[in-house]
C-alpha cells in the first residue's frame, strides 16, 4: 500500500532492524523501545488493524502468532512477556498497518490500560 510505513519497511524501502522473516510476515525492532525486548511482527499483506480481520485474511493471524513463538524462544523470552495490538485512536494506534508488539525482556508493569 502507497505511503504505508510499514509496507515500505517490508519491500526494503525504508530500513528496519531485522529479526525475523518467512513468507507472510516479517519482524524488526521498534525504533522507539518501551522495554529491553521491543519487537514488532507485521503481516507482508497489508490490512490495517484488528477491525479488518475476516475469514478471508485470519490464516495470516495464526501464522503471525506461531512467529511470535518462534521468536520468543530466539529472543529468550522464556520467563514472560506481552503481546499487543493497538486499535484505532483511544488505544493510541499510530501506524495503520496490522502490528504485534512483543515487549519482554524484563518484568512487565501489570498495568493493562
Ligand atoms: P502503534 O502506536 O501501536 O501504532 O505502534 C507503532 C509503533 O511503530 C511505535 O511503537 C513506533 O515506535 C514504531 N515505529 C514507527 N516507525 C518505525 C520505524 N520506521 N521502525 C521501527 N519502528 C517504528
Ligand atoms: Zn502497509
Amino acid at each position: 500500500m502507497q505511503d504505508c510505513i510499514f509496507c515500505k519497511i517490508i519491500s526494503g524501502e525504508i530500513p528496519s532492524s531485522k529479526v525475523y522473516e518467512d513468507e507472510y510476515v516479517y519482524a524488526f525492532n521498534d525504533i522507539n523501545p518501551m522495554a529491553p525486548v521491543h519487537i514488532l511482527v507485521i503481516p507482508k499483506t497489508h490490512i490495517s488493524n484488528v477491525m479488518d480481520v475476516n475469514s478471508e485474511n485470519s490464516d495470516i493471524i495464526a501464522h503471525i502468532f506461531e512467529a511470535i513463538a518462534v521468536i520468543a524462544k530466539q529472543q529468550k523470552l522464556e520467563k514472560g512477556f506481552r503481546v499487543v495490538s493497538n486499535c484505532n485512536e483511544y488505544a493510541g494506534q499510530t501506524v495503520f498497518h496490522l502490528h504485534f508488539h512483543i515487549l519482554g525482556g524484563r518484568r512487565l508493569s501489570m498495568e493493562m490500560a
